[in-house]
């Protein structure tokens, strides 16, 4: 389970279609060429069921955090938070997906976690600041979003939120164009 910024667990639900979608990702790992991966276009399965079609709408683009596989000739290995080197980091299964605001829909993001083998160290997830911190910084700035308690907010979102909320508009009408903008997303 995933923990929030105190460490307390937090639930998050994620939709069986997606959880199934991510595990069918995360078996492909090593042939991707991408580490934003969309689903399958529904009208290209058209001899699929009504049920696999439908769930197919409601599907959303998975974010793959794992810079050692993607980012390889500038991250051979992640590095670790304790000892800051990369010697004693070993692979250490998958985190929770959390779900990622962004202006027309949600997507999904889903990392790498870690183990340190140095005294000291523990595990950890690819997005932990502290890793984040010792990554090259062209790496660390494709991380797409920032992190809230229960998911995150994508960083072009954010970007608006900040800009237009401090100046040109509340909040509440930021929000409201939002809702609106979600609900046509789901509505079609
Ligand atoms: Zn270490």
């Amino acid at each position: 389970m995933a923990t929030g910024a105190a460490g307390l667990p937090i639930e998050v639900h994620c939709p069986p279609a997606i959880l199934s979608f991510i595990e069918s990702v995360k078996k492909e790992i090593d042939s991707l060429k991408n580490f934003i991966v969309y689903p399958p276009n529904p009208t290209r399965n058209l001899s699929a069921s009504l049920e696999e079609v439908r769930d197919m709408f409601y599907m959303a683009p998975v974010v793959i955090w794992a810079p050692e596989l993607f980012f390889s000739a500038a991250v051979p290995r992640m590095p670790c938070p304790t000892c800051k080197s990369n010697s004693c980091v070993v692979s250490n299964g998958w985190g929770d997906p959390r779900p990622v605001v962004d202006f027309r829909q949600l997507y999904w993001i889903v990392a790498k976690r870690y183990k340190s083998r140095c005294p000291g160290g523990g595990t950890f997830i690819g997005y932990d600041p502290d890793v984040m911190a010792l990554l090259p910084e062209f790496v660390s700035l494709q991380f797409p979003c920032q992190l809230t308690r229960k998911g995150a907010i994508d960083n072009g979102l954010l970007w608006r939120l900040n800009n237009e909320a401090t100046s040109t508009q509340s909040f509440s009408g930021l929000s409201a164009s939002l809702d609106e903008v979600y609900k046509s997303a789901y509505y079609r």
